[in-house]
C-alpha cells in the first residue's frame, strides 16, 4: 500500500509504498511487486531500463541500486519483468545482497534525494514508529484539567499540559453529547467528585501533536470526542479491528473532522497505525 501522511513526514519523501513479507515470498526469496510498489519502482528505474525475462539472461542490467535503510548503505538487488508482456515486477530477496527480510515482517520503499531507498522491520516495531499517539503524555493533565474546578489549580495543571488544550471546548463538546459517550451512549459513567457531572474524557482524534505542521486549529469542537474512559483507553491502546471500530463509528457520527486536514479514513487509522497492512 501506498505511503500516507505519517509515513511521508517521518521519511521525509514524497512517494512511497510498504506490504508484508508472506510466508511465501521469504521461502521463494522473490517479491511480486504491488500495484503501488510497482509504480515506485518504475518510474525510479525507467520501465524500459528493466530487464524483461530471467536475471541470467542479461545479470547487468537485472541488477539494480538500493540504499539501505537506515543505514544508507549501497546494496544491488536483481529485479526483472519474468514476463514479455511486462504483467508483473519481481524483486529478487538475498541475504548475501544485504536484504532478505523475515515472512511477517514489513518492507517498505521510498524515493527520496533520487535515490530508492529499501527496508524491513517487524511489523510490532512498524506500527509503534508509525503512530502518532502513544507519546502524548500531556494529555492526562488536559483531563484533570477538564475536570478540575479550582483556577488556581487550573492554572498551574494547564502549565504542564504542552498543546495548551482549551478545557472550555472540551467542557462544551460533553455539553452537546449530552455526557454520554460518543461511541455508545449506553456506556455506563460514574459522577465526578470534583465537576459533580458524568465523568468523561476528551480526544482529540486528530492528533493535536500534529498541529506544528498544519495552519489549521487542532482544538476545535468538530475534532474533540467524549468519550468514556474504557473507549478512551481502547482508542489508545486496544488491538487493531476494535480501536479501528470505535474510530470508524466516531467518523460515521461526525464526519466533518476529516475536512479540516482533507484526510480519508484510512489517513486517520494511519496516525494511529492501525491501518491494515496488505
Ligand atoms: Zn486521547
Ligand atoms: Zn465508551
Amino acid at each position: 500500500m501506498q505511503f500516507g501522511k505519517v509515513q511521508i513526514e517521518k521519511f521525509q519523501t514524497s512517494t512511497g509504498a510498504y506490504s508484508i513479507v508472506t510466508d511465501r515470498e521469504f521461502y521463494d526469496s522473490q517479491i511480486t511487486a504491488t500495484d503501488s510498489e510497482s509504480e515506485i519502482l518504475q518510474h525510479h528505474f525507467k520501465k524500459e531500463n528493466i530487464h524483461i525475462g530471467p536475471k541470467k539472461s542479461n545479470p547487468d542490467l537485472a541488477r539494480k541500486k538500493f540504499r539501505l535503510y537506515p543505514s544508507g548503505e549501497e546494496i544491488f538487488l536483481n529485479l526483472v519483468f519474468p514476463k514479455p508482456e511486462k504483467s508483473e515486477l519481481r524483486l529478487y530477496l538475498s541475504k548475501m545482497a544485504g536484504f532478505k527480510p523475515q515472512a511477517g515482517h514489513v518492507w517498505f520503499m521510498f524515493e527520496k534525494t533520487n535515490e530508492l531507498w529499501i527496508g524491513a522491520m517487524p511489523e510490532k516495531v512498524w506500527r509503534s514508529e508509525n503512530s502518532v499517539y502513544r507519546n502524548d503524555i500531556s494529555e492526562f493533565v488536559y483531563q484533570e484539567v477538564i475536570h478540575e474546578t479550582n483556577d488556581i489549580k487550573i492554572q498551574q495543571l494547564r502549565e504542564r499540559d504542552v498543546f495548551l488544550r482549551n478545557r472550555k471546548l472540551a467542557l462544551h463538546r460533553m455539553q452537546l453529547s449530552k455526557y454520554k459517550c460518543e461511541f455508545d451512549s449506553q456506556h455506563n459513567l460514574f459522577i465526578s467528585r470534583y465537576s459533580q457531572k458524568p465523568y468523561l474524557e476528551a480526544h482529540h482524534l486528530l492528533p493535536i501533536s500534529l498541529q506544528k505542521e498544519h495552519n489549521k486549529s487542532l482544538d476545535v469542537l468538530d475534532n474533540i470526542f467524549s468519550l468514556c474512559p474504557f473507549c478512551h483507553r481502547a482508542i489508545h491502546h486496544a488491538e487493531n479491528n476494535l480501536a479501528r471500530n470505535i474510530i470508524h463509528t466516531l467518523l460515521i457520527k461526525r464526519p466533518t473532522v476529516l475536512d479540516i486536514l482533507n484526510l480519508q479514513q484510512e489517513d486517520v487509522y494511519r496516525y494511529y497505525s492501525i491501518e491494515t497492512i496488505y
